[in-house]
């Protein structure tokens, strides 16, 4: 990509808010002179550094920029890498093999999982069949109850189960690498939400060798956006539920809660709005739409994980697991609520990202043109 580093990606990417907060630039810094702040963004913590210099950066150093999913044409050079050419303009939500309606058929992960349980046992699978020896995924923040959520590393499937189902807060999951590489992990599977699985291409595209070799497989959560911790015990207590009281939330179009004392709630989603994390607000990718599966909970019938089956090694992991007997799966196509959510998430997604040229920024746009 020519002389681009640190600087380039501060400017760019991180100070006109594009940046998600995915970890990607501080999972991969070799130097280790990139940190995370709480409200989830990288920063410079070389001594004596400005926000946007970085020492290692001027000797040549551009790895933070190759990883970012994020950085100039990342959508166009993606789908190139990935899948051999760019999408079509009715391929809103990415390119894909297959679509999948699916649901683990052990009713314990099932029972665990947040839809069908399609991610657990995937991870699961994988573990026991050695195609990963762990998995970067997320786990509850013990004393701040079920809604916060941190990075963490899985070798087995009691931690698979004990991370499954999905919390409504941002994790950054790439953060878990450092554990997993003290572990001596050596084929990990990237759990993460729409932007974090954009990761799965950026490594492979701009050959970030270490982390391509590394990530066997990519499992996106489709995702409008995340919200912050302090937002969502905030309408909760509007509505006279303690957040230390919910034992699960899932998020259909209106906000679901189900309480300790067996009760369960309804929140309207928009009352949730103005707690949007920030890195949410610009993001245009709904769909992982570069991960190798991606997962999300669309659908007539409760219950399913709709994946995206969008690589080959995703389709061969899907293939293992359907023809094992470990996942039942039916097409999507045969499911018209679930394939208009997905457009219509898909596509209003998309009108987040800033056509007009940022001041100051390299002409890039970023985004291929869909149908809008
Ligand atoms: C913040 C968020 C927003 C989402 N929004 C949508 C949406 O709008 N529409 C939709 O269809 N689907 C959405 N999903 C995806 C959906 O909730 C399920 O994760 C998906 O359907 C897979 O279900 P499963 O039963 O197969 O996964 P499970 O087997 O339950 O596995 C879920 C995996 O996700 C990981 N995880 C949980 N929370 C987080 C987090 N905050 N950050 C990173 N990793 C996490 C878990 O550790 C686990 O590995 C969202 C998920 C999250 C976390």
């Amino acid at each position: 990509m020519g002389e681009v580093h640190w600087r380039e990606l501060y400017r760019e990417v991180v100070d006109p808010g594009l940046c998600t907060g995915c970890a990607a630039c501080v999972m991969a810094c070799p130097r280790d002179v990139l940190g995370y702040t709480h409200d989830y963004y990288p920063v410079q913590i070389g001594e004596g550094m400005g926000v946007d210099e970085c020492a290692i950066g001027d000797r040549g150093c551009d790895i933070c920029t190759r990883a970012c999913p994020r950085f100039r044409d990342w959508e166009s050079e993606f789908d190139q890498e990935l899948f051999g050419r760019e999408r079509e303009p009715d391929e809103v939500y990415g390119i894909a093999r297959s679509l999948l309606l699916t649901r683990a058929t052990d009713k314990g992960v099932e029972r665990a999982g947040q839809d069908g349980g399609l991610v657990s046992m995937l991870l699961i699978q994988g573990l026991e069949e050695g195609w990963i020896d762990g998995a970067l995924t997320s786990r509850i923040v013990e004393d701040r109850g079920p809604f916060d959520a941190t990075p963490t590393v899985v070798t087995d499937r009691e931690g698979v189960l004990a991370t499954a189902g999905s919390r409504y807060t941002y994790s950054a999951n790439p953060l878990a690498m450092e554990e997993a590489e003290q572990l001596g992990l050596k084929q990990l599977a990237l759990v993460g939400m729409s932007c974090q699985a954009s990761i799965n291409a950026s490594v492979q595209a701009r050959g970030v060798n270490k982390y391509k070799r590394k990530i066997a497989l990519t499992i996106g959560l489709l995702c409008s956006k995340s919200f912050t911790y302090e937002g969502q015990q905030k309408v909760l207590a509007n509505h006279g539920i303690d957040i230390a009281d919910v034992v699960k939330a899932n998020i259909k179009g209106k906000f679901m809660v189900w309480t300790r004392d067996g009760d369960y709630h309804e929140i309207p989603l928009k009352e949730f709005h103005p707690y949007t994390r920030p890195g949410c607000q610009l993001c245009p990718d709904f769909a992982a739409e570069h991960a190798d599966i991606s997962t999300g909970g669309i659908g007539a019938e409760d219950n399913r994980t709709l994946a995206i089956v969008r690589t080959q090694r995703g389709e061969e992991w899907m293939k293992a697991l359907i023809d094992g007997g470990y996942v039942d799966a039916t097409p999507a196509e045969n499911d018209p609520v679930a394939m208009d959510l997905l457009v219509k998430l898909s596509r209003t997604s998309r009108k987040r990202w800033p056509t007009d040229q940022l001041e100051g920024t390299a002409a890039r746009p970023g985004l291929l043109p869909v149908v809008s």
